[in-house]
């Protein structure tokens, strides 16, 4: 089958619909067994069907079956409240004392904030290596480094990472790879199992939901690790709610026309932008002024609509007469809804091993599926008065 299909179709099993198009929510804490029998098959299979509500309902199977599905060699998966808490629930679950732990220098904050704050609490030690270091991570592997983190592109500054590579070298070394894939929609636009990652972890936060009304992640491993995986993440109760289990699964239907809406939206005024005179430079990974732009090119499918610009002149706190007075990009975290959003960032205090360096100040953008003449209008307006702003200061 091909995906435009299988957004469609996948996970909608007669056991689980009912003769209706949508499986119903099914909120459940109690399942009932019918005597005896029933109640010792269900003790030894738990995984035949239904169990108890933290093993999840049909709602929370048909999502993780068609999200299995889609990231092309998954073995299985599962569901967790947040897309953080699919990374700390992986991590966790793969990692021990002792351990060593590889992140990328480009790693999304919160990320970052776990793996070098809260896992040392439990004796597992990060190191934080060059986004673009390919296969020259070889030199930042220790003997008891267990597992590589690959986030690509990377958060805020989109360096495209060279994920088989890295996994060439993981794989020699004995380490795992984990990518969090959200940025490319969980397998939509890359297939991370496929060019060496063990499991995939992404936020369906952002484009599987869809709209940006309902927190869920998900993690998909590869057969060999699924079952390890699975074992560890019931053993410490990761549960995701039924209701936000549906959200996705309403999400995931359209998932393809409106990625790529925002994906032909985002390069337009990626474009536009780039010959805008206040710009410096626009970090899209589908333009060659990206870092990693040729690796995109080589593993990429497609783009989202999230990318970066940096502007020539000013500074971070300068930024508040570009945002302040927008009539459509709105501020704000996440992204992967159906509107705009524009986020002021610097990465310059959170990097410590590939220093970030640009000649003016960064911004996030999400671009959203209204009209483009009108993001340009807005976006031009807010251009202007940000130099307005700065003249007469430089
Ligand atoms: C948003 C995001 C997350 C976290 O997802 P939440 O659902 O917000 O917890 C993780 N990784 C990346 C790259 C993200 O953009």
């Amino acid at each position: 089958m091909k995906e435009k299909t299988e957004l469609v179709h996948l996970g909608r099993r007669p056991e689980w619909t009912h003769g209706i198009v949508n499986p119903p929510v099914y909120r459940a804490s109690t399942c009932l067994f019918e005597d005896f029998a029933a109640f010792e098959h269900a003790n030894r299979n738990p995984d035949d069907g239904l169990y108890y509500g933290r093993r999840g309902t049909p709602t929370h199977w048909s999502l993780i079956e068609a999200l299995v599905a889609l990231e092309k060699g998954g073995g299985d998966g599962w569901l967790f409240p947040s897309g953080l808490a699919a990374l700390s629930g992986t991590l966790l679950a793969l990692l021990e004392a002792g351990d060593h732990l590889l992140v990328p220098d480009s790693v999304y904050g919160p990320t970052r904030h776990f793996t070098s704050r809260i896992l040392p609490r439990y004796g597992i030690e990060t190191s934080f290596y060059d986004p673009l270091a390919g296969d020259r991570i070889v030199d930042d592997f220790r003997k008891n480094t267990k597992l590589v983190l690959v986030e690509s592109p990377g958060s805020l500054t989109f360096e495209v990472q060279d994920l088989p590579a890295i996994a060439r070298v993981a794989r020699a070394r004995g380490a795992m790879v984990v990518a969090d894939n959200t940025w490319a929609a969980g397998g939509l636009l890359c297939p991370v199992l496929e060019l060496g990652a063990d499991v995939s972890v992404h936020a369906c936060t952002k484009y599987v939901v869809g709209h940006s009304d309902a927190m869920l992640g998900a993690a998909v491993a590869r057969p060999q690790l699924a079952a390890r995986l699975k074992a560890h993440i019931f053993a410490t109760g990761w549960t995701a709610s039924p209701d936000d289990a549906w959200l996705a699964l309403r999400g995931l239907r359209t998932l393809d026309v409106r990625l790529k809406r925002h994906e032909a939206q985002a390069l337009e005024i990626a474009r536009w932008l780039e010959d805008r005179p206040e710009v410096a430079h626009v970090l899209h990974p589908a333009m060659p002024s990206c870092p990693g732009h040729e690796i995109f090119v080589r593993d990429f499918r497609g783009a989202c609509g999230l990318f970066g610009v940096v502007l020539k002149r000013g500074g971070y706190r300068d930024l508040a007469a570009l945002v302040d007075g927008m009539k459509l990009f709105r501020m704000g975290f996440s992204w992967g809804g159906f509107e705009s959003l524009i986020l002021p960032a610097d990465p310059t205090p959170i990097r410590t091993v590939r220093p970030w360096r640009a000649q003016g100040p960064l911004v996030r953008l999400h671009i959203g599926l209204e009209d483009t003449d009108d993001l340009k209008e807005d976006l031009a307006a807010a251009l202007e008065r940000y130099e307005a702003s700065l003249s007469g200061v430089s």
